[in-house]
């Protein structure tokens, strides 16, 4: 049995052992409660605190205002590619802006486009998505609904430089591959969005960070559980929510503040894993290849490739004889990619350079 602190996958992704080891716990049994938090009511007063507990967290961590609020969402990432655009691209404004940067900010516009009309300010195939731009060149019209973007591309590896300045339209991110890898300031974004299976737990549970004033636009007629109001007047306890991924991301948050100390302490474990990982691979430069351009590789995904799937695969079945685990690219680009999420050890990077450095010798 392989250990999960040597798990690179790319999401579901790895979770610190001491959350594991509290999860585990509690499937047998909550301590604070003695029932299985699978067999938790989400009506009982401790899980409406624990849902508490999980936005004063966020709140803390990421330095949130009263003017925002904070849900607990299902339906994953791909829902609101879909309820975006149903929500807030109201016909007051010209039609919402897209950055087509990869695979899955691909995938959002795609849905928003068959929602209503909407444009794309940026498109990144002619570059093989290995560039981005940066956010304030972009060409947006002023009456946009809202420009959308993917913060990190978890595919092709590319992650956006944050916003230096306010946007001239509503800006919505994202941020499923790199939400609470490192501080924000997010009072330059209208709405934040990102599933769990990354940094943040279990699948099951989407978090969606929204600036009320957007909520004024939300048309009437909505389907309710498709209307952002609906979840956040109910304390995201409007139907069951998904009790096990909620609790799981808590002990997340928990862990976060407790025991890394915040985001600032975060993010510098996670410079510390990817310029690791990226030197090592720049010195195998011969005969690797990065598929991110330099001024846009990503913290979180390191896409790159021996440049022949049988090398590739000689390669995960190395890594693997050393227990690592969670290598192959993904099925539409291929090649390989470490994830280097927040609960990935710098002694687990440590072991992969290690491991490519050794299979780079053999092969030479
Ligand atoms: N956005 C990004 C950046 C992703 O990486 C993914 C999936 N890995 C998605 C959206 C789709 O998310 P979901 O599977 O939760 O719908």
């Amino acid at each position: 049995m392989h250990s999960n602190a040597l798990n690179f996958s790319a999401g579901p992704g790895a979770l610190p052992s001491t959350v594991l080891a509290q999860t585990r716990e509690a499937i047998i049994a909550v301590p604070e409660t003695g029932v299985s938090v699978l067999g938790m009511s989400h009506r009982s007063e401790w899980f409406v605190s624990i849902v508490e507990e999980a936005e004063r967290n966020i709140r803390a961590l990421l330095g949130l205002s009263d003017r925002y609020s904070v849900s607990f969402l299902q339906g994953g990432s791909s829902l609101l590619f879909a309820t975006i655009p149903m929500n807030f691209a109201t016909p007051a404004f010209a039609p919402p802006a897209y950055v087509n940067s990869g695979y899955w900010s691909s995938r959002a516009s795609a849905e928003a486009s068959r929602v209503g009309p909407s444009t794309v300010v940026w498109d990144g195939q002619s570059v093989g998505f290995r560039e981005l731009p940066t956010l304030e060149h972009l060409d947006v019209d002023r009456r946009a609904a809202y420009l959308h973007y993917v913060s990190n591309e978890t595919i092709e590896g590319l992650q956006f430089r944050l916003p230096t300045q306010d946007p001239a339209v509503p800006l919505i991110a994202d941020m499923s591959s790199d939400f609470l890898s490192r501080p924000l300031a997010t009072e330059r974004f209208a709405m934040i969005y990102a599933h769990a299976q990354k940094n943040l737990g279990p699948a099951g549970v989407t978090v969606s960070v929204i600036d009320r004033e957007l909520l004024g636009r939300i048309p009437g007629n909505l389907p309710r559980i498709l209307d952002f109001r609906t979840q956040i007047e109910h304390h995201s306890n409007y139907n069951t929510p998904p009790v096990f991924a909620i609790y799981v991301l808590t002990l997340i948050t928990r862990w976060l503040l407790n025991d890394i100390g915040g985001l600032a302490a975060m993010q510098k474990v996670n410079e510390t894993k990817s310029s690791r990982l990226y030197r090592q691979l720049d010195e195998m430069q011969d005969v690797v290849k990065i598929h991110a351009a330099r001024a846009w590789r990503s913290q979180m995904n390191v896409a790159f490739t021996f440049g022949d799937a049988r090398l590739d695969r000689a390669f995960t079945e190395a890594a693997a004889e050393h227990g690592i685990i969670g290598l192959d690219g993904h099925r539409s680009v291929g090649g390989l990619r470490a994830s280097l999420y927040n609960a990935v050890t710098p002694e687990a990077v440590e072991l992969l350079c290690a491991t490519l450095s050794e299979f780079a010798l053999q092969r030479a």
